[in-house]
């Protein structure tokens, strides 16, 4: 392995800005990719070096892996750092990547392969006696005959889930039988159009549910762990607020999640950072596999923030050989930190996005000593309707979570974000709500509360 010198980043917007930091720090040149709508972005102006890649259109620009690499070789990149969504877990752009010579930030083709599957994933969790939710084989065109046995194998209510699903996108809840083929049927060819496999297979749905993550970081030899994170204030199976540690987690559950994530990272002799998702049933306090991310998480800031580590730049260093174990006993989890996602959507219209110009976007309150803002935006920027509407996560730290949450209310409560709408004050409603305040949010939250929050 030889040192990176030239980094391409196929990526925008904050996780761009963010890889870029890491760039810098470590000494390595950065190069940001951009299409039109992205002409005037931040990543474009903090890289190095910026080349134009196409149209507003990601699948012409941002998911375009033959121009990516063309782009890579004719600035003479040494490694590509993918951020995460666009081609972070796509394992043929990983593979193409490294076939050209160049450094992949990020686990093997093989490891991404099969955790991008989400039914291979649970096989694998199995094998490493990992508790999953209870589920069925997968269906296709060929085999609808056993749907019916299966789901009352599983049990009513139910998940439909798309193997390849990802981002909340491809699950559909089914409370009885009646619906269940419809339901099917809709979930593969909407997973045929958005992930180009039509495979689906059924999870029984947990009602009382949080989500827990853990933070894993693998040698391939020895995986350590980050600690947990929770990331139950979702809404449509999508995280908005999350914190590190999960308040009310009992010992027992926190290290037998810990010590299962690690067992699977080390079972796939896994390489990089890697996220192990848990669903932990409320009523029985029984935690279960969900999925495993093979790339950095929106949510990597809380982890960093409490173990006083840096993610982005030790996969850097990982890729260029500089790191290649660390000890778990040198790991350690200090103080509270939560980051909530900032959008640009109309909360007042079901969260409908709001594309536009960014006439104000301040942040008053927002000593650098607890609170990160992570942004690929600044004022004047327009924001377009061609990608995800996040525009910021707002990051606080604490010693203690009431002190965490306090930093972050004073810097939303004072945030100015004019020009478009926002999930500002959602978002302060979330964080003043009791069930909030006593950490107790399951992931029917917002549903549940919608009223009180919007
Ligand atoms: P994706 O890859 O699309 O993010 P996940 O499998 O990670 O999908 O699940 C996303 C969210 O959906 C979880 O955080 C949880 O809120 C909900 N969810 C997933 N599986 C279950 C389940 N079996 N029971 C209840 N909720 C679930």
């Amino acid at each position: 392995m030889k040192p990176i010198k030239k980094l391409l980043i196929a990526n925008r917007g904050e996780i761009a800005c963010r890889v870029i930091r890491a760039c810098k720090k470590l000494g390595i040149s950065s190069v940001a990719v951009y299409s039109d709508a992205d002409a005037e972005a931040l990543h474009v102006k903090q890289a190095d070096e910026s080349v134009h890649i196409g149209p507003s259109k990601s699948a012409h620009s941002y998911l375009d892996i033959g121009k990516i690499l063309t782009v890579a070789k004719q600035v003479g990149a040494d490694a590509i750092h993918p951020g995460y969504g666009f081609l972070s877990e796509n394992a043929d752009f990983a593979a193409a990547v490294i076939k050209s010579g160049i450094v992949w930030i990020g686990p093997s083709p093989a490891s991404i392969r099969e955790m991008g599957d989400k039914q291979k994933a649970r096989d694998i969790a199995i094998a490493a006696h990992v508790p999953v939710v209870p589920g069925s084989i997968r269906f296709n065109s060929d085999n609808m005959d056993k749907l019916h046995t299966e789901a009352s194998r599983v049990g009513f209510p139910l998940l439909v889930k798309a193997a390849a699903g990802g981002g909340g996108i491809g699950m559909k809840h089914v409370l009885k039988p009646e619906d269940l083929q419809a339901a099917v049927i809709a979930t593969q060819s909407l997973a045929k159009s958005a992930f180009g496999n039509s495979d689906v297979f059924l999870e029984k749905y947990i009602p009382n549910a949080r989500h827990v993550e853990i933070q894993i970081f693998g040698f391939a030899d020895s995986a350590v762990h980050f600690y947990e994170r929770d990331c139950s204030t979702q809404r449509r199976f999508q995280k908005i607020i999350e914190e590190a540690p999960a308040p009310n987690l009992s010992q027992e559950v926190r290290y037998g999640m810990l010590k299962a994530a690690v067992g699977l990272a080390n079972s796939v002799r896994y390489q990089g950072a890697g996220t192990v998702e848990f669903i932990l049933d409320v009523d029985t306090d029984t935690y279960y596999f969900l999925e495993m991310n093979t790339r950095i998480q929106v949510e990597h800031p809380i982890t960093e923030m409490t173990t006083g580590s840096d993610l982005v730049s030790m996969q850097i260093q990982l890729a260029q050989g500089d790191l290649v174990s660390m000890d778990q006993t040198s790991i350690h989890q200090m103080g509270h930190a939560i980051e909530c996602r900032l959008y640009a959507e109309n909360p007042a219209k079901q969260f409908m996005p709001s594309p536009g110009v960014l006439e104000q976007f301040d942040f008053a309150y927002a000593n650098p000593a607890f609170i990160r803002i992570e942004t690929g935006y600044e004022m004047q920027n327009e924001i377009t309707p061609f990608y995800d509407p996040m525009i910021a996560k707002i990051i606080a730290y604490g010693d203690n979570r009431e002190n965490a949450v306090s930093r972050l209310l004073a810097v939303l409560e004072n945030a100015k974000v004019e020009g478009i709408k926002s999930n500002l004050s959602f978002l302060s409603a979330c964080l003043r709500n009791p069930l909030f305040q006593q950490g107790e949010v399951t992931t029917n939250f917002v549903t549940e509360n919608i009223k009180n929050l919007t």
